[in-house]
This record gives structure tokens, sequence and C-alpha cells, in this order.
């Protein structure tokens, strides 16, 4: 009987040229339970390199105005002619890209043409490690709609899988029933990963990049932050929903119900251990109180106050239904007796500021109603907040030692995160500071 599998996923770099495609194939065959890989679109060889899934972006753009591939395409099309002759392998390539070509230019649809970037390496990765390609449109199911599909397409990739040993999959698309493709939002190979990884019952989900795990805070910010060895999926979700980029925030949602694990691995330093991710249920408890740090730049807040608020009926419903009616979602709303705040990205409000602030105005009858923009959030994240007592003072005093004036600060129901927002130009200091307090 076969082990249960391991799923791996290689991000662009790992995906960027010969020499990188090479690692991957030693890391597949350096455990025989790798049997089914996921890849993204070859991305950067070097900082100012273009990556293959934008340059297929702006394919797109030539063949709206033009009805057929320019410039942007030879680009794509050198690259993989260049992987493939550097890796030795027998592909009739120039015939994939004649095809890929004909089809973009006939369907006119960026999702199409965005996803021949993973369509393109799994055939070529495929190829070189001998594995069967499973075309991710097959197995990846979206409605009408183009909303996924998550139990259908369980049930064909796992009926599929079942048929296959070894394959090789490209990550980021699939498709609806009239045969059209679906992507989902940029880095979502993430997303097929967890897919396939439900799908194949998966012992381990390997998400391969090209940093040896999840830091602390960012890099960009903190100098040599320390690395997470062990993160829970709540904690994930949060720390990647407020900007730590190195896994999909949805990619956990196809893994929770299931408790895979997620390994964050680096392909260029692939016997580092990387970053484990649990589900919390799983026995594993907290080694300190904050597990990370992540924030986000550009929030407006809208500032309500009303008398006696809090014994009026229905009131948050009314303020929610003018931001239903502008299509913004709103990512906090920390409220008091006779006030009410909204935490909402800036680009949301955008063309719309004075028309949202008069309507809440009207709908409730505000006192006051008042906007605040430059904002930046910051979380600190950690399950072991609930047994600690005191974190929310530490907080507050590293920033105010540290001369930064804190504009809001809420605690998250699940005691799992708590946020502050300062000015957009106390954004890195404050991350410092957290880090200087809870991690260093
Ligand atoms: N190639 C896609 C992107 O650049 C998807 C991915 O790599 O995960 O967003």
């Amino acid at each position: 009987m076969q082990k249960q599998p391991i799923v791996c996923k290689f991000g662009g770099t790992s995906m960027a040229d010969a020499n990188a495609i090479k690692r991957v194939a030693e890391i597949i065959r350096a455990d025989s339970r790798r049997r089914y890989v996921v890849v993204s679109a070859a991305g950067k060889r070097y900082k100012t390199d273009e990556k293959i899934t934008d340059l297929l972006y702006r394919t797109y753009d030539e063949i709206a105005q033009t009805g057929s591939v320019g410039e942007c395409f030879k680009k794509v099309a050198n690259r993989y002619r260049q992987i493939v002759a550097d890796l030795g392998i027998q592909l009739d390539i120039e015939q994939i890209l004649a095809d890929t070509v004909r089809e973009m230019e006939t369907r006119q649809s960026p999702d199409f043409c965005a996803s021949r970037g993973e369509y393109l390496a799994a055939i070529i990765v495929a190829k070189y490690l001998e594995f069967p390609f499973l075309d991710a449109a097959d197995i990846i199911k979206f409605d009408p709609s183009g909303r996924y599909d998550s139990e259908y397409s369980n049930d064909i990739s796992a009926t599929k899988l079942n048929e296959l040993t070894y394959a090789v999959i490209p990550g980021f698309y699939g498709s609806k029933a009239d045969g059209s493709i679906v992507t989902f939002s940029r880095g979502g190979s993430d997303i097929t990963g967890s897919i396939i990884s439900r799908a194949a019952k998966a012992s381990v989900y390997e998400n391969w990049t090209d940093v040896d795990g999840f830091m602390t805070a960012d890099p960009r910010i903190v100098e040599n932050p320390k690395k997470i060895e062990m993160l829970t999926y709540a904690e994930l979700r949060e720390l990647s929903y407020m900007g730590a980029s190195v896994l999909h925030a949805e990619a956990i949602f196809p893994l929770r119900n299931h408790k895979i694990p997620v390994n964050i691995k680096n392909t260029f330093h692939p016997d580092a251990l990387g970053t484990m991710i649990y589900a919390y249920s799983d026995g594993h408890t907290p080694a300190s109180v904050v597990t990370g740090i992540a924030g986000k730049k550009d929030f407006s807040v809208v500032f309500i106050e009303k008398t006696n608020m809090n014994a009026e009926i229905g009131f948050a419903r009314k303020v929610l239904s003018v931001l239903e009616y502008y299509g913004i979602s709103f990512e906090h709303m920390p409220s008091g007796i006779d006030t009410l705040s909204l935490v909402v990205e800036s680009a949301q409000l955008r063309g719309k500021k004075q028309r949202v602030l008069d309507d809440i105005k009207h709908a409730i009858n505000a006192d006051r109603i008042m906007l605040t923009d430059n904002l930046a959030l910051v979380s600190v994240v950690g399950h072991g907040m609930c047994e600690n007592i005191g974190t929310a003072t530490r907080l507050c005093a590293a920033i105010s030692d540290a001369g930064i004036n804190l504009r809001m600060l809420d605690q998250g129901s699940s005691e799992l995160s708590i946020f502050v927002a300062v000015d957009n130009k106390d954004y890195e200091a404050t991350i410092q500071a957290l880090y200087n307090e809870f991690i260093r």
C-alpha cells in the first residue's frame, strides 16, 4: 500500500530557471512520498526581472488592443524556451507555444492568459520529472458566477488523484462548466496546493518558497527577525491577512477541517526545518506570548458619535447597510457607549468618501462624524495572549516609550490578536518597538 502522500507546491522563484527546477527535482526525488507537485509560473530570476504572470496580464492587454500577441508574450515564450533547452528535455515547446497563442487570441480572456504561466511551467516540470501532467482545469471547478466550488472540486480531484500515483498540477486556476478559465487572486497557487492536499489526504502540505519560513516581523523593517518555528492556522490567518505574505491568506480554508499541517520550506535551503503550521487543537501549545507581528498601511477610520447610541436598536445595521450599498467592506468596528468607529482600507473609499459620510450621518442622524486617513494598522498575534496578563499594557508602554501616538487599540474577540492604529509615518517604528518588547 502507498504511504500517505506529501503534496509539494513550488513558488515562482523555484520555477524561475532550469537550475531552480533541477533543485525542485532533487527535492522531489529525496522523499518518495512527494508524489503530487503543484507549481507556480516562472517568477523573477533577479530583483529587476519580470514575473511571467505580470507579462501574461500585459499580453492580454496587447491582445485586447491589437487582436494578437506582441512583445510581452515574446518574453514569456523565450523564458520557457530557455528553460526547456537548459533542462535538455524532449518537448515540442514550439508547438505548445503556438497552440497557446492561438487559444489566447481566440478566447481573449485575462484569466486564461494569466493562467498559461502555470500551465506551461507544469508541462515542463512534468516532463522533467517524468510525472503525468494533470490540468487544473479538469479538477478545480468554479460555478457560473465565478465562485470556487470546493466540494465538487474536492470530489473530482480526489477521484482523479486516486487514479494517479504521481502528478504535476499547475496552480492558480481552474475552470467553469463551460470550459472558461478562472484564476484565484494573485499568489493563488498556494490555494491550489491546499486543495490538492485535502483531496489527496496528504500527511503534510509542503509549501516551497525562497525564504526559510515565516518571520516574526517583516525583515524589510526589522533587521534579522527571528523565524517562527510553529504557528497555528488561526495565527497564520491573522498574520497573512495583515500582510505577512509567505502564504496566501485563503490557503488555510481547504485544510483546516482536515488538520493537514503545512510546512513552509526553502527550495534554496532544503535542510532548514522551515515553519510548521498546525491546527491549534492538535495539542501544540504556544512557546511565547506573541508569535508574530504584521501590519499594513493606508487605512481610514470613520468615527461616529451619537448620544445614547448603545440603547438604539438597529443602529449598527443602519451604518453597515450604507457600507453595503457602496460595496465597501470594513476591517474592524470598535465601539463605545456613544461612539462607533469603522476601520476601512482607504482605497475602498476612493471617489465616494463624502457620499459615504453624508449617507451614514443621514441614516442614523449622527451628532458627529469624522474621517481620519493615513493610518497604519499593526497587529500582534499569538495564542499566548489569552493566558497572559498585561499584554495590552506592555504594548501601550512600548509604543508610548517610542514616542509614537497611539490612535486606536482593539483586542480581537478571540484574544488572538491586538491591533493598534498609528499614523502611516509611524508604521515602521511601531513594528520595531513591538518586536523589541515582545520578541527580541
Ligand atoms: N503566478 C501567480 C501570481 O503571480 C500565482 C502564484 O504564483 O501563486 O500571482
